[in-house]
C-alpha cells in the first residue's frame, strides 16, 4: 500500500480523495468508534470551497449549506440592528466562490467520505495508530485492532493532539490562551432559522452570546464566553447565560458541547522520513464572525486540505514521472508535501498566465497584476489569503453558478417554512 492516514478529519479525508482520484492506494483509519456529529468547522472559507471545487464535492457542498445569515443584535433583551460580515461579493476567474458558506462540519466530512467511497475506499473506524516504525523503504504501523500495516507513507492527519507529531518527538510551538474560555456547541433554540443572533449587554456589546443557524438540522451553534470561570459544558449553563443577558430565548435540546479556548500552534518540522505529521492550529472563536473578521479565519480547515493537497500534488507528479519512466524517490513526494508556506517555488499559473501565488501571497501579490479573467483586461478583485500555498484558480463554471442561483432561489422558499430539518421549536422572528 502506498500511503497510510492516520485520522478521517477533514484533512485526512481531503488527502484520501485527493490520492485515491490519482489511483495511489491508500488506507484511512480513525481511532472513533462512530462518526462525530458536532458542527465544529461550520464556517467554509472561499478557499476551502475551491478546494472542494477540485475535489469534486462543491455541488454537495454548496446544496447542503446555506450562505452566513445575517445577525440579529439584541442589547439587554432589546433588539438593535441586523448586520452582516460583509457585502455580498460577484464571483471573479481567479475568486470564483469570493463568499464564506455555512456547513457543520460533520456534514462536510459525511460528503468527503462519500466522494471517498466513489473510489472504493472506505474509512476504517475503531483502528487507533498505536505506534510505527520507519526504514529506507516504508513504514511499519501498528493499529489497536492488532493489524500490523507496510506503507510507503503513513500520514499523521490525527488533530491538534497528533499522535504521530508526539510520536516523532517534533515540537509543537505556540500556545493556549488558558484565560479565554467559550462555551461551544450545537442547540436547539426557540429562534428563527434564517438568521443568527447576537445577545449582548449594552454596557459590553462586543462580548456576548452568538447563535448562528446550522443548514438541514434544525440547530443553531452557539458561542459564549466563560471568562476564567469553570463551567459544565450543558444546555443549563448556557441558558443562565442567556437569561443574564435577557435574551428571552428557550433552549431545547443540547446536541453537542465542549469548552473552548484559544490554541495557535505550529509544528516545527513538518516531515520525518516517510512519516508527514499533524502540523499547525490555529482558532479563533466563532463570534469573530459577528466582528467581521471572516478572513483572518482562513487558517483553520484550511491548513489540513492544503497540507494534504501539498501531498498528493507531489504525488500526482511522483505517478507522472513513473509513467514517463523516470525515477522518483521518497523526497520528491514528501519533499513538496512538507514544504512550508512561503517557502515554495513558482506554483500554478492562473488562466491568465500569471503565476497564482501573485494573486495569493501577502507581499508577493503587492507588486503583481490584478487578474480580470481571459482578455477582459478589467481589473478583478484582489485575492485576500494571508497565508496558503497556490493552488490553480478553479473558473467556476455555469453549472456551479447555476447551482448557486437554485441554492438562494430554494433557500428563500425553505425560509419561509420551518426549521431547517423539521427541528429546533416554532419559528420565531426576534
Ligand atoms: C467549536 C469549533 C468551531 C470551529 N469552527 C471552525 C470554522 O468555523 N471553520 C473552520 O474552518 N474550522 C473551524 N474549527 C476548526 C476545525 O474543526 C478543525 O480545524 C478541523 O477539525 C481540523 O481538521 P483535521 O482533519 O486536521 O483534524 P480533526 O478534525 O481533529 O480530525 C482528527 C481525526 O484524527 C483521529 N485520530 C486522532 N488520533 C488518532 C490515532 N492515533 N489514530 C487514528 N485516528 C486518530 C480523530 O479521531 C479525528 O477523527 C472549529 C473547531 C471547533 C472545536
Amino acid at each position: 500500500m502506498d500511503v497510510l492516514i492516520a485520522g478521517a478529519g477533514p484533512a485526512g479525508l481531503a488527502l484520501a480523495i485527493d490520492l485515491a482520484r490519482r489511483g495511489i492506494g491508500v488506507r484511512i483509519v480513525d481511532k472513533a468508534t462512530e462518526f462525530f456529529r458536532g458542527s465544529r468547522g461550520d464556517g467554509l472559507q472561499p478557499r476551502t470551497l475551491e478546494v472542494f471545487d477540485d475535489l469534486g464535492v462543491i455541488d454537495a457542498v454548496l446544496a447542503a449549506g446555506r450562505e452566513i445569515p445575517a445577525f440579529r443584535v439584541h442589547l439587554d433583551g432589546e433588539y438593535v440592528m441586523e448586520r452582516r460580515m460583509g457585502e455580498r461579493r460577484e464571483p471573479a476567474p481567479d475568486v470564483p466562490y469570493p463568499n464564506g458558506w455555512v456547513l457543520g462540519q460533520s456534514q462536510t466530512e459525511g460528503i468527503l467520505r462519500d466522494r471517498l467511497a466513489e473510489f472504493g475506499v472506505r474509512v476504517e473506524l475503531g483502528a487507533e495508530l498505536t505506534g510505527f516504525t520507519q526504514d529506507g523503504a516504508g513504514v511499519t504501523a501498528e493499529l489497536s485492532t492488532g493489524e500490523t500495516v507496510r506503507a510507503d507513507y503513513l500520514v499523521g492527519a490525527d488533530g491538534g493532539r497528533s499522535f504521530v507529531r508526539k510520536a516523532l518527538g517534533i515540537e509543537f510551538e505556540g500556545g493556549t490562551d488558558e484565560s479565554v474560555k467559550m462555551l461551544l456547541g450545537d442547540v436547539e433554540a426557540d429562534l428563527d432559522p434564517e438568521f443568527g443572533y447576537w445577545f449582548a449587554r449594552a454596557a459590553d456589546p462586543g462580548s456576548g452570546v452568538m447563535m448562528s443557524p446550522l443548514p438541514g438540522i434544525g440547530l443553531f451553534q452557539f458561542g459564549a464566553p466563560l471568562g476564567e470561570a469553570d463551567a459544565e459544558p450543558t444546555a443549563e449553563t448556557l441558558q443562565s447565560i442567556l437569561d443574564g443577558l435577557n435574551a428571552g430565548v428557550r433552549l431545547g435540546e443540547l446536541a453537542w458541547s465542549t469548552v473552548w479556548r484559544p490554541n495557535v500552534r505550529l509544528a516545527k518540522r513538518f516531515r520525518e522520513g516517510r512519516v508527514v505529521p499533524d502540523r499547525r492550529r490555529g482558532a479563533r472563536p466563532p463570534a469573530d464572525r459577528w466582528a467581521g473578521a471572516e478572513h483572518e479565519r482562513a487558517g483553520r480547515l484550511q491548513p489540513g486540505l492544503e497540507a494534504g493537497r501539498r501531498l498528493t500534488r507531489a504525488a500526482g507528479q511522483l505517478r507522472n514521472r513513473a509513467a514517463r519512466g523516470g525515477r522518483a524517490g521518497a523526497g520528491d513526494l514528501l519533499g513538496a508535501a512538507a514544504q512550508a508556506p512561503g517557502r515554495r517555488r513558482a506554483g500554478p499559473r492562473t488562466r491568465c498566465g500569471h503565476p497564482a501565488a501573485r494573486h495569493q501571497l501577502p507581499g508577493v501579490g503587492r507588486a503583481g497584476p490584478r487578474c480580470g479573467g481571459p482578455g477582459t483586461g478589467r481589473a478583478g478583485p484582489r485575492r485576500q489569503w494571508r497565508e496558503g500555498p497556490p493552488v490553480r484558480p478553479v473558473p467556476r463554471p455555469a453549472r456551479h453558478e447555476a447551482a448557486l442561483r437554485r441554492r438562494r432561489t430554494g433557500r428563500a422558499a425553505h425560509l419561509c417554512g420551518a426549521a431547517p430539518g423539521g427541528g429546533g421549536g416554532g419559528a420565531v422572528r426576534r
